[in-house]
C-alpha cells in the first residue's frame, strides 16, 4: 500500500518535505526550507548557528523530528535516536530553489539525490559561489567535528588531508563528461572533493518506478515526477504554463492524468486574474528599452534564467550589449556542463572593483570565459547607450 505523509509544505509556500512510502521503504519529494517557519525565529543577522549542527533546526522544529540526518551534525547535547527513523532510499528534487532544496544538506549523506543534470549543476555552482550554509551544502560538504574542549560545538574539518564529501547523485537522464568533471572541480580552499556515486535513474533502486518530466519554471532544470508503485503518484514541484517551455508542462499534465494521487504546488491556484506570459514581458520591456536613452538596468529575481534570456534577446534587438555579474556567468557556465548550450556567447561580465576575488572566479570562470569578456565600469560610463545591465540584487 502506498502511504503519503506531508511533513512540511502543506499550508505554506514551498518548504516541501513529502514522504511517500511502500513496504516501509520510501522517498522524499523535495526537502526544502520553510521560509515562513524560519522567519518566526530569524531575520537579518540572526540565523541558525552552524557550529551547533542541527540543534537549532530540531529544537525549533524547522525540520521534522526524525532520525534521518547527518551524524556529524549532531552535537553531544542532542539525541535524535529517540525520533522515528525512516528507510529513505532517495530524495527527488524538483528544482534548485531554496524552498525546495534548502534543508537537503542536513540529510544523512548516504541518501542519494535524484534531480535533472541542470539542477545538479546549479546546486554545485550555487554552493561554489556562496558561503557555506549547512542546509544548502547539497552537492558536497565539509564534515563537522566536535571542537576539542566543548563537544556541543561542531566545526568544519580543516585538517590538511581532509576532503569535501560529495553526495551520491542520480541524474534523471544521461550526463556528460563535463558534468562529471564539474562535480569534481573544487574551487574552495584548495580542498579536493571526494566524489560520491554518480549514476542515472535507471541504475537507482527505489520502491517506485520513477519517471521524470522537464517542466516550465523560471529556473532551468525544473522537473516533475510520476512514481509508479501500488498507486501512481504525480508530483509537480513548481511549474507554470506561461514560459517558453509551456509545452513541456502540458506534456507532463497529460501523463499525470493517469495518476491516482496528485501532489501539486498550490501557491497561486486560487488566483483567477492572471494574464501573464514571458511574451508580454518581452514586448513591454522591449518597448521600454527602445525608448530609453543612456544606460539601461534591468532588475529581476536571481537565477531567473528565462528572464535573462528575454533581456539577452532585447539587447540584441536594440543593438546593446548585455552585461551580467560574474556569479550569474558562473551559473550559466555550470548549466552548459549539463546541456552543452553556450549561454555566455556575446555576453559581457561586469568587472567589479574589489580586493578579493574568489577561486570560482579567479581559477575557473576567467579561464573558461577569458579576460576579454570582462568590461570595466569606466568603459560603460563612457558609452552608456551601448549596454544593458542585468544585476540580480
Ligand atoms: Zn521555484
Amino acid at each position: 500500500m502506498t502511504k503519503v505523509r506531508v511533513y512540511d509544505g502543506a499550508e505554506t509556500i514551498g518548504g516541501n518535505k513529502i514522504y511517500v512510502e511502500e513496504n516501509r521503504k520510501g522517498v522524499f519529494l523535495d526537502f526544502g526550507m520553510n521560509f515562513a517557519k524560519y522567519k518566526v525565529y530569524y531575520q537579518e543577522f540572526l540565523f541558525d548557528r552552524s557550529a551547533r549542527g542541527i540543534y537549532d533546526h530540531i529544537s525549533l522544529e524547522l525540520i521534522p523530528r526524525l532520525n534521518i540526518y547527518r551524524k556529524d551534525l549532531i552535537p553531544s547535547d542532542l539525541d535524535i535516536s529517540i525520533y522515528p527513523s525512516l528507510n529513505v532510499e532517495a530524495v527527488l528534487l524538483s528544482h534548485a530553489h531554496m524552498d525546495h532544496f534548502g534543508n537537503m544538506g542536513l540529510l544523512d549523506e548516504n541518501i542519494p539525490i535524484i534531480a535533472s543534470p541542470s539542477t545538479l549543476m546549479l546546486l554545485k555552482a550555487i554552493l561554489d559561489t556562496s558561503s557555506a550554509k549547512l542546509g544548502s551544502d547539497v552537492a558536497y560538504f565539509s564534515e563537522r567535528l566536535p571542537e576539542g574542549k566543548d563537544d556541543r560545538v561542531l566545526k568544519a574539518d580543516r585538517r590538511k588531508e581532509s576532503k569535501y564529501i560529495g553526495r551520491n547523485l542520480v541524474c534523471t537522464k544521461s550526463f556528460s563528461e563535463p558534468f562529471e568533471e564539474f562535480i569534481l572541480t573544487s574551487v574552495k580552499k584548495r580542498k579536493e572533493i571526494e566524489a560520491g556515486h554518480i549514476c542515472t535513474i535507471d541504475d537507482c533502486s527505489t520502491p517506485f518506478e520513477i519517471k521524470a518530466f522537464e517542466v516550465d519554471h523560471s529556473i532551468y532544470g525544473s522537473t516533475a515526477y510520476i512514481l509508479e508503485g501500488d498507486s501512481t503518484i504525480a508530483y509537480t514541484g513548481d511549474f507554470r504554463l506561461h514560459g517558453k517551455r509551456a509545452e513541456k508542462s502540458r506534456k507532463f499534465i497529460n501523463e499525470a492524468k493517469n495518476a491516482s494521487i496528485l501532489i501539486i504546488e498550490g501557491t497561486r491556484t486560487s488566483r483567477k486574474d492572471i494574464n501573464e506570459s514571458e511574451k508580454i514581458v518581452f514586448r513591454n520591456c522591449l518597448e521600454a528599452v527602445e525608448e530609453s536613452k543612456g544606460l539601461v538596468i534591468a532588475d529581476f529575481s536571481a537565477r531567473n534564467f528565462e528572464r535573462l534570456e528575454t533581456f539577452k534577446e532585447i539587447a540584441s534587438k536594440v543593438g546593446r550589449k548585455l552585461i551580467i555579474s560574474a556569479k550569474d556567468a558562473y551559473l550559466l557556465k555550470a548549466l552548459e556542463k549539463a546541456d552543452g548550450v553556450d549561454r555566455t556567447k556575446d555576453i559581457l561580465i561586469y568587472k567589479e572593483l574589489k580586493a578579493v576575488r574568489y577561486n570560482w572566479e579567479k581559477e575557473y570562470l576567467k579561464k573558461e570565459i577569458g579576460e576579454t569578456a570582462y568590461i570595466d565600469p569606466t568603459r560603460i560610463s563612457s558609452e552608456p547607450d551601448n549596454y544593458l545591465l542585468c544585476f540580480s540584487l
